[in-house]
C-alpha cells in the first residue's frame, strides 16, 4: 500500500481548521468535511441528527465485509474543548506546521485519531481489499460534554446499524515518561476506564452579620470537612490491569499519573460560600457548598466508596448528594484478543524497542457506552506523545509531532487491514 502519512498530515491540518468548540458544539461542518472525502471515494455515509437545530450530528461510514466475522468500529469525537487564545503562540484553528509539529485544538484530542481512522478506511477502499468483517467509522458530537447525544445516543438508538465486536477509540498513546522515569517508549492501549462520580456537599446554617459570628456557620463547617478530605489518602488498590502494567514494565514510577491508576481519586473542583456579586465580605452566608469530582477504579462499588467518604467527613450536618454517577459498574475489555496481538505486532514493527501494554484510562471516554453493550474497546493511538505534549490536551498550544502522526497513520492502517482483511 502507498504511504498514508503525508496525506494524513494534510487532512489533519484541514480538519483542525474547522472550529468545533463545545460548547456550543456544532459539528455540522466537520461531518460535512468527512462526508465529502468519503463519498468522493465511493464509501457510503449516513448522517444521524440527534438535534439538528444545534448542529448535533453523528456520521457513520461503512466498508462492507463478507460478514464472516463481526464488525470493527473506529470511533472518534469531532468536538473539541474551548481555547484561551491568550496562551497560544499559534492560531488554535490555523493548522500551522512549525518545527516538526502540527498545532491546533484537537491535534491530540482527538482529530488526530479521526484522521488516521479515515486514512485506514480510504486505503482499504482504494486498494479494493476484500474484508471478512465490516469496517465502520463513527464520528460523533458531544464527547466533551458527556456524549449523551453522540456515542450514547447512537448506542441507544442505532445499535443495530453498528453492532461492533471491537471498537478502537481514544485513551492510549505511545507514551514517554508517563509510567516510567526513563526513555522507554511505551504504547498504552486503553482497556478500561475509571468511573466518574460527582458529589455535591452542602451545609445550611443561619446567616448573619460578620461582626457577631455564631457558634456554627456553614462555611466553617464545610471547611473543616474539606480539610479532613484533603488529608485523607485513598488506599492503593491494584486492579488486574494495573498489576499487568507493573508486570510488563517492572514497576510503575511514583508519579501523579500512576497514582491515579492505582487508586480512587478525589478532586475539589467547586467551592461556593458567599452572597452578593462581588462577594460581600461582611456577610456570613446561609449556604456553603462544594463539588467533589471523584474518579473510581473500574471494580469499585460506588456505594462502598460513598460510605468510606462519609466516614472520612464524619459530620452529619453535611448533606452529601451525587450529581453525576456511573450507571453501572464499568467493564474491563479483555486484552487476550487477536486485535490486541495485531496492535502489538504492528506497533513493534515500526518501533522495535517499544513495549505495548494494556492501560487503565484515568479519564472518561465514549468507550464506556460500547463496553456496556459488550463490545471489546481499545483506546489506541500509535504515535509517540511525551508527557510535556500530553499536558497540552485541553490546555495551550496543543500539538502533535508530524512524524508521530505519519507513523501512527501507517501503523493504524496496517492494524485495521490485518484485522479485517479476508483470511
Ligand atoms: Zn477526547
Amino acid at each position: 500500500m502507498s504511504q498514508p502519512g503525508q496525506e494524513a498530515v494534510q487532512l489533519l491540518k484541514e480538519y483542525i481548521r474547522i472550529n468545533t468548540i463545545n460548547p456550543p458544539g456544532d459539528v455540522t461542518a466537520a461531518a460535512k468535511f468527512l462526508q465529502d472525502i468519503l463519498e468522493k471515494e465511493g464509501i457510503p455515509v449516513e448522517l444521524y441528527w440527534p438535534d439538528k437545530a444545534t448542529g448535533r450530528v453523528n456520521l457513520l461510514a461503512q466498508l462492507k465485509g463478507s460478514g464472516k466475522k463481526a464488525p470493527l468500529l473506529m470511533l472518534h469525537h469531532m468536538d473539541v474543548v474551548p481555547v484561551d487564545e491568550r496562551g497560544w503562540t499559534e492560531e488554535p484553528f490555523g493548522g500551522a506546521e512549525k518545527d516538526g509539529y502540527i498545532y491546533g485544538r484537537g491535534s491530540l484530542d482527538m482529530k488526530n485519531y479521526g484522521i488516521v481512522q479515515l486514512m485506514s478506511m480510504l486505503q482499504l477502499a482504494r486498494h479494493g481489499v476484500k474484508l471478512d468483517r465490516d469496517l465502520l467509522l463513527l464520528a460523533v458530537c458531544d464527547e466533551e460534554i458527556g456524549g449523551e447525544l453522540g456515542a450514547g445516543w447512537m448506542v441507544e438508538n442505532h445499535w443495530d446499524d453498528m453492532a461492533p465486536e471491537f471498537v478502537l477509540d481514544e485513551g492510549g498513546f505511545g507514551t514517554e515518561r508517563f509510567f516510567t522515569d526513563d526513555d522507554r517508549l511505551i504504547f498504552s492501549v486503553g482497556v478500561a476506564e475509571k468511573q466518574m462520580l460527582a458529589l455535591n456537599l452542602s451545609v445550611n446554617r443561619a446567616p448573619g452579620h460578620a461582626s457577631m459570628p455564631p457558634k456554627e456557620s456553614a462555611n466553617f463547617i464545610l471547611a473543616e470537612a474539606l480539610g479532613r478530605i484533603a488529608a485523607y489518602e485513598t488506599p492503593e488498590n491494584l486492579t488486574p490491569v494495573a498489576k499487568e502494567m507493573e508486570e510488563r514494565l517492572g514497576g510503575l514510577e511514583d508519579t501523579l499519573y500512576n497514582s491515579a491508576v492505582k487508586r480512587n481519586t478525589i478532586s475539589l473542583t467547586v467551592l461556593n460560600g458567599f452572597v452578593g456579586d462581588p462577594p460581600k465580605t461582611n456577610v456570613i452566608p446561609e449556604r456553603s457548598e462544594a463539588v467533589l469530582d471523584c474518579r473510581l477504579l473500574p471494580e469499585q462499588d460506588k456505594d462502598a466508596f460513598l460510605k468510606e467518604l462519609t466516614e472520612v467527613i464524619n459530620d452529619d450536618r453535611i448533606d452529601i448528594r451525587p450529581i453525576m454517577e456511573p450507571k453501572q459498574e464499568s467493564v474491563v475489555s479483555s486484552y487476550d484478543s487477536d486485535l490486541f496481538r495485531v496492535i502489538e505486532e504492528e506497533t513493534v514493527a515500526i518501533y522495535p524497542d517499544s513495549v505495548t501494554l494494556p492501560h487503565l484510562v484515568i479519564y472518561g471516554t465514549d468507550s464506556r457506552y460500547f463496553r456496556d453493550r459488550g463490545a471489546t474497546c481499545y483506546g489506541f493511538f500509535p504515535g509517540p506523545v511525551h508527557m510535556e505534549e500530553y499536558s497540552r490536551i485541553h490546555g495551550n498550544d496543543e500539538r502533535i509531532r508530524t512524524k508521530s502522526l505519519k507513523n501512527a497513520a501507517e501503523i493504524y492502517c496496517n492494524v485495521v487491514r490485518r484485522f479485517c482483511e479476508k483470511g
